[in-house]
């Protein structure tokens, strides 16, 4: 999977996941003429900076989609405590329309350091979704390197973030749930997102 990809779907038992290791795992779930709708996208820096989420966003007003009837939730990833990039990508940030100067933070080294999940919430805010809606995981993959793997932090494994319409009766007409893989023991964890559980 390269940087900035995405997929979607409306169909029912079709799990579609994004592979990430420090880039945001962002997950969508909505209604498209009232038939689910869900996407998984890859966000790392520079799909952030050059707008996934936004043509994600778009796509789903395109087909049909109220924004502000969108869930969303951005996993975990590698957080501003440890973020450090160069000015060229505060630079590339810079330009979206929806940036903050609060978005950036000097790191102890006098190198900048990028709120990656702040980035993509203020995007969705100005996109118009609903900030109830939002149910973002915010850890860092790199403080918390027992549970998830880093990219920076020497890992070479990724987790997944996934999402999936379910169908059937009593249950959520949408499912959708980040999973890492224990590193220890290989079995598998839950880093539920409870995205779109209360649309029936
Ligand atoms: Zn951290």
């Amino acid at each position: 999977m390269r940087e900035g990809d995405g997929h979607w779907t409306q169909e029912a038992g079709r799990r579609i996941g994004v592979r990430v290791a420090d880039c945001v795992p962002v997950l969508l779930a909505g209604l498209v003429h009232g038939k689910p709708w869900v996407a998984a996208l890859h966000a790392g820096w520079r799909g952030t900076a050059s707008g996934i989420l936004r043509r994600g966003i778009g796509l789903y007003a395109e087909l049909g989609g109220n924004r502000n009837e969108l869930y969303f939730a951005f996993g975990p990833c590698i957080q501003s405590c440890h973020f450090e990039v160069g000015p060229e990508v505060i630079e590339l940030a810079m330009r979206d329309p929806a940036w903050r100067d609060d978005l950036a933070t000097a790191g102890p080294s006098g190198k900048p350091r990028l709120d990656l999940h702040g980035l993509l919430g203020a995007q969705a805010e100005e996109m118009g979704l609903d900030p109830k809606k939002d149910g973002s995981v915010k850890l860092c993959t790199l403080c918390e390197q027992q549970r998830f793997y880093s990219h920076r932090g020497g890992d070479s494994g990724r987790q997944w973030g996934w999402a999936e319409i379910l169908g059937g009766c009593g249950r959520q007409p949408f499912h959708t749930e980040l999973k890492s893989i224990d590193r220890n023991s290989a079995s598998e964890r839950h880093h539920s997102t409870e995205i779109g559980t209360s649309v029936v």
